[in-house]
């Protein structure tokens, strides 16, 4: 069986300086463990016109490659729905016809985590449940059986984190981000997951779900972002932040890559470099573990 890493971007515009740092993270650490690359277009959520095709332009130009075809989620509802059958055919998940209001405002359950499910429709009877869904459309949750579950990070070591009776299918029967990555990196054979460090609080309900499916955990290195001269993640008021972006202000792809590349401690400022070139010099024990700064030209 071959593994794979992956690089799961969300076709919501261009991928910014701090988005392709990290998909070169992904890279460096699928083929420096010998893994094969997949990419998968996250387009649940917000999707803009010609951002996939734009953001798989800007990986290649860094000199990335991966194995195709690039999975993407919209063509695999029927998937996610058959695993959330499965799952509620086992009794294993519930309605839930909460608002958010609605759960800001429940007491919480006593010694759960702040923020967790206060477990308002875990229990409802058939009859509660049938006048509440000539209301509203119900989302469907995981019944959870536990309330941490601890995952290892390569770069954060033994992380224990919350679970709560997480949603896996929304009201309006979209799948959730946490469905969606379970299932998909099961399915591709993905045993290393390497994304920005502001995932790590969904790495446990996601290893979690992934246990109770019977799939494998995979590897989890979630790594540092990039931040503004503020200290404020990237955004797209941060001036020149894309490819795009950077190339009218002169710096081509291999010069973007250079100072990502400086940034990782994995090259000299000015240096010509490639990403074949990264990848012989990358060691993970040597990464940098705190975040880059970036000041892009305005
Ligand atoms: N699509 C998510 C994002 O762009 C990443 C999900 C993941 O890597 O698990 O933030």
């Amino acid at each position: 069986m071959t593994v794979a890493g992956r690089f799961a971007p969300s076709p919501s515009g261009d991928l910014h300086v701090g988005n392709l740092r990290t998909a070169l993270l992904a890279w460096l650490f699928a083929r420096a463990g010998g893994r094969d690359f997949l990419i998968r277009m996250e387009d649940l959520d917000r999707v803009k016109a010609g951002a996939a095709q734009r953001q798989l332009a800007d990986l290649a130009a860094l000199g990335l490659d991966w194995s195709p075809p690039v999975v993407t989620q919209s063509e695999r509802l029927s998937v996610y729905a058959a695993v959330v059958e499965e799952l509620a055919a086992a009794g294993e998940t519930f309605e839930c016809f909460c608002t958010r209001r609605e759960i800001q405002d429940a007491p919480s359950a006593p010694h759960a985590p702040p923020g967790a499910y206060p477990g308002t429709c875990r229990d409802l009877t058939h009859a509660e449940r049938a006048e509440r869904r000539r209301h509203r459309p119900a989302a469907i949750r995981l019944r959870a059986r536990t309330r941490t579950f601890t995952v290892h990070d390569v770069l954060h070591g033994e992380y224990r984190g919350d679970v709560d009776d997480f949603v896996l299918l929304r009201g309006d029967g979209t799948p959730a981000y946490n469905l969606a990555v379970v299932v998909d990196d099961a399915a591709f054979d993905i045993d290393q997951v390497v994304r920005g460090d502001d995932l790590l609080s969904s790495a446990p309900r996601q290893a979690y779900l992934a246990q109770r499916l019977g799939h494998p955990v995979p590897e989890y290195a979630h790594v540092p972002m990039v931040l503004n001269d503020k200290g404020i993640r990237l955004s797209k008021r941060d001036g020149a932040i894309t490819l795009a972006q950077l190339a009218e202000h002169g710096y081509t792809a291999p010069q973007v890559l250079g100072m990502m590349a400086v940034s990782l401690g994995l090259a000299e400022p000015d240096e010509p470099v490639t990403a074949s070139e990264l990848l012989r010099r990358f060691d993970p024990a040597a990464l940098p573990r705190t975040p880059w700064t970036f000041v892009g030209p305005r």
